[in-house]
């Protein structure tokens, strides 16, 4: 299937100019070193390598993980997955199969919950859980926490530097979770990307989920652009993650 989704020269040198603008003016982000991600928001880390961070949240998925994992392998792209523990601890060979072709995995909660909601004992098992079930699998440490909804306070800034872990949320939002078509999140990625950004996709979505499809298209239409992919950890050693 092809999608009526061009970007011409023209189009692009726009895009890069709407990057420029929101660089320069973008003055209300706070940036940091990378060296002090721990009990920070990283959104997006801003450098000058045309390097963005594809991030797939709630996974595993029986399916959508591995086709996924398919199309990352034939792009030979890196990506980073935000695993529910609950579900990796079903498809641990999911988990092994990511971190085994090069991929980042870290921590989106034990069972999905909304941590705002939870006492700090409960966040702190949420969290633990998810960790052990990966550990329990590979030889592997999370680092980094994206919060359920992306929702977090200064109690879970807190508890994540007390933890040792920097928090991750996204800067292109594909809201591929609605089920929207594919040919809406391949223009939502093309329209929005800048360098730097964090993109936000899922490969736990309940029936139907149009990313593999999208994936498809936005990956090799990214590297026409001049993009290439790297993990979230790696992204932010290239620059100042921010806010
Ligand atoms: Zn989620």
């Amino acid at each position: 299937m092809s999608f009526a989704v061009s970007f011409t020269l023209r189009e692009r040198r726009i895009c890069a100019l709407v990057c420029l603008f929101a660089l320069v003016f973008g003055a209300s982000e706070r940036c940091f070193a990378s060296g002090s991600i721990v009990g920070n928001i990283v959104k997006k880390v801003p450098n000058g390598e045309m390097k963005i961070a594809l991030t797939f949240d709630d996974g595993p998925h029986c399916k959508y993980t591995a086709e996924i994992l398919d199309i990352l392998k034939e792009y030979n792209v890196k990506a980073t997955f935000f695993v529910i523990g609950s579900n990796a601890s079903k498809y641990p060979e999911l988990i092994e199969r990511e971190l085994c072709e090069g991929h980042e995995v870290e921590n989106h909660t034990y069972s999905h919950v909304y941590l705002k909601k939870l006492s700090d004992d409960e966040i702190k098992n949420q969290l633990a859980e998810s960790e052990s079930v990966v550990t329990g699998i590979a030889d592997y440490t999370t680092r980094l926490i994206r919060p359920p909804g992306g929702i977090y306070d200064d109690r879970l800034l807190s508890i994540a530097s007390e933890l040792g872990y920097g928090i991750v949320l996204w800067s292109v939002d594909t809201r591929d979770w609605e089920h929207k078509p594919p040919a809406k999140i391949i223009e939502c990625v093309l329209r929005d990307v800048c360098p730097g950004d964090i993109i936000l996709m899922h490969d736990f979505i309940g029936r139907n989920s149009p990313t593999p499809e999208a994936l498809r298209v936005i990956i090799p239409r990214l590297k026409e652009m001049g993009y290439s992919f790297v993990t979230v950890s790696e992204l932010m050693k290239l620059g100042e993650p921010c806010e």
